[in-house]
């Protein structure tokens, strides 16, 4: 019985989330942000123009990283400890230019490639915490949307059903209770979620980052290691030619809409029940 009336009351509220929706997110002020990212260059990646944007709004932002993004490089010299710190610097400065202190990222610390095979209560319990902790006006995430389900890359599956699983898990007081009654972390239910890198089809918010483009493609150019060469043979620095080349990639790849450079992502305020 209790399922047939989620359905009643649930399914209408998650159809008609997007009209719902008050404050363009480009203009959202002084609100506590929460993004989710599976590596530490997804959140640049997916959501950068629009971190910056909040930032420059006066908004605090969060970033949460899962993996410490240890394992994709093809250097023969590259080790997974070495990788793991470079990465982490990158992170910290391409986020730093977008206007994220360091102090603001927190680092979950698995392994790359290896989430799905991580203990999922502790991975959902987690994330619980930092939601309960943070208590986001605004959360943004790895869309978990049905499309991707099946092409996700692995760490980008397991971080978008996590997060959701302990968007659930954060409102109801049951689920991990000793965070209520030894850590005093109250329940919470996340009002907004935008969900990035959603598939095309799938895609219903898109945010104009005109203003914000070259930071953004200045921010994801500070991830020297994801890019060649150096993912090939690594270097901390860009020779000239090669940044050159880099960012006109970024700025054709960058989705537009009506003329405009445009973040992309899936919005909704709640979640089915069933
Ligand atoms: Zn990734």
């Amino acid at each position: 019985m209790r399922k047939v009336l989620m359905c009643f009351f649930v399914l209408p509220l998650a159809m008609v989330s997007v009209q719902g929706q008050e404050t363009r997110l480009e203009n959202v002020e002084n609100k506590t942000i929460l993004v989710f990212t599976p590596h530490p260059d997804d959140d640049v990646f997916g959501a950068g123009g629009t971190i910056a944007l909040l930032n420059r709004n006066h908004n605090k932002v969060h970033i949460v990283v899962y993996t410490n993004d240890d394992k994709g490089s093809y250097d023969p010299e590259m080790t997974s400890q070495r990788l793991a710190r470079i990465r982490r610097a990158e992170q910290e400065t391409s986020e730093g230019l977008l206007g994220t202190p360091k102090e603001n990222i927190q680092w979950m610390g698995y392994d790359d490639g290896m989430l799905e095979y991580a203990p999922q209560p502790k991975l959902t319990e987690e994330a619980t915490a930092i939601i309960r902790r943070i208590r986001p006006d605004i959360l943004l995430s790895v869309d978990p949307g049905q499309w991707y389900e099946r092409w996700h890359k692995s760490d980008h599956r397991m971080a978008a059903f996590n997060t959701i699983d302990a968007v659930r898990a954060a409102e109801f007081w049951l689920y991990f209770p000793n965070q209520k009654l030894q850590q005093g972390l109250e329940p919470f239910k996340v009002p907004e979620m935008y969900f990035y890198y959603p598939s095309p089809q799938e895609a219903n918010y898109f945010v104009n980052i005109d203003s914000v483009a070259e930071l953004k493609f200045d921010a994801a150019a500070k991830q020297v290691s994801q890019f060649e060469p150096a993912v090939n043979r690594y270097r901390p620095d860009w020779d000239p030619k090669d940044l050159a080349k880099a960012k006109e990639e970024m700025r054709q790849e960058q989705p537009r809409k009506d003329g405009h450079y445009v973040e992309a992502f899936r919005y909704t305020t709640g979640f089915v029940q069933y």
